[in-house]
């Protein structure tokens, strides 16, 4: 087992569950009835669960301090406002006092029944314990597909690879934490955070399950501003790209000139060409407002991040500290 590197009590490692709550009022009970026997099952371990209300507008928290007030071992973090999961996830994640951590969703979807396989094989050594997917027919068709088709384009232009069909579930040892933390970037791609880091990693796999309650908090529009926010994080190529295509084209242009050139010495002076030269003016026009387009994409991520400004804010936390 990896060495027990928290200055707290000698005798039982903690576990930390890290869970961002959005708008999950309808999904609280169900999943704190599903974790109670688990975790009362690990007996070896002292458990906290960190749970981060990311600015719901529902009751989710007032029931999150309904719970907090009858189990000591709940702590709930209050952030100012709705700052994204990604954000809420490192908020847990920082609060987290555990020597091995579980960011797992409210939902269900990701089975608290696998985290006794997780732990199992953080004590044969692991610092990385990914669950993955085995199907995801619990998906929309178009989430799927789009999904493999983010995988697909972003492990083609990424130095770090992300595995395939593997979320946030998953177990981290404590050091593996500590790297996180020492990534300071504002925009927090979390899939990809936790690849670069590294470390000894395993993989167990479980079948994704539907929904327990209420609906998913992303949509088309925001699972594509997602994948982009993954892809411009952690690759350059997009901005490479461009050079390429400026070469492609003006070797094509040359062409096209010589091949006029010889035309017009060839057959004589002939004027028509009105398409050809539109074509080519608004294809041309096209190329360079993608260009600057991805140029700007990049820019501005460099923008958001050179303020510096935290990842997110807390308001208040709760625990309960008297039996
Ligand atoms: N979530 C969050 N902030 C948000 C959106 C979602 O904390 O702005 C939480 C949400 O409460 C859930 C988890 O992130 O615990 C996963 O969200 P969801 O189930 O909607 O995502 P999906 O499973 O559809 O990818
Ligand atoms: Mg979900």
């Amino acid at each position: 087992m990896p060495v027990n590197s928290n200055d707290q009590a000698p005798g039982k490692p903690l576990l930390s569950l890290v869970v961002p709550f959005y708008n999950e009022s309808s999904a609280i009970g169900p999943f704190f009835q599903r974790i109670g026997p688990i975790l009362a099952a690990l007996d070896r371990f002292d458990c906290e669960i960190v749970c981060v209300n990311d600015g719901s507008a529902d009751d989710t928290l007032a029931q999150l301090i309904a719970t907090a007030s009858q189990d000591r071992r709940l702590r709930v973090i209050d952030l100012s406002r709705n700052f994204g999961k990604e954000a809420a996830l490192t908020a847990g994640l920082n609060e987290a006092r555990g020597d091995a951590v579980i960011p797992i969703d409210a939902d269900l979807q990701d089975p608290p029944e696998l985290i006794p396989r997780l732990i199992a094989e953080w004590q044969n050594g692991y610092e990385v314990v990914l669950a993955k997917r085995v199907n995801r027919d619990s998906d929309s068709y178009m989430k799927r597909n789009s999904a493999s088709l983010f995988y697909r384009l972003y492990n083609a232009v990424s130095d770090i690879k992300l595995p395939e069909n593997v979320g946030d579930f998953r177990l981290i040892d404590r050091q593996v934490l500590e790297s996180l933390k020492q990534l300071p970037e504002n925009r927090r791609f979390m899939k990809g955070l936790f690849a670069w880091v590294g470390y000894r990693t395993t993989t167990v796999e479980y079948v994704r399950e539907a929904r327990s309650a209420g609906e998913s908090k992303f949509s088309g529009w925001r699972l594509w501003n997602f994948a982009l926010e993954g892809i411009t994080s952690f690759s350059t190529v997009p901005l490479r790209w461009w050079t390429y295509c400026g070469f492609a084209i003006s070797l094509l242009a040359f062409i096209y000139g010589l091949v006029i050139i010889c035309k017009t010495l060839i057959y004589g002076i002939d004027m028509p060409g009105y398409a050809s030269l539109l074509t080519v003016v608004l294809f041309l026009g096209g190329i360079q407002l993608i260009g600057i387009g991805v140029l700007g994409e990049y820019m501005g991520r460099t923008y958001l991040e050179s303020k510096g400004r935290p990842i997110y804010l807390v308001r208040r936390r709760y625990q309960k500290t008297e039996d």
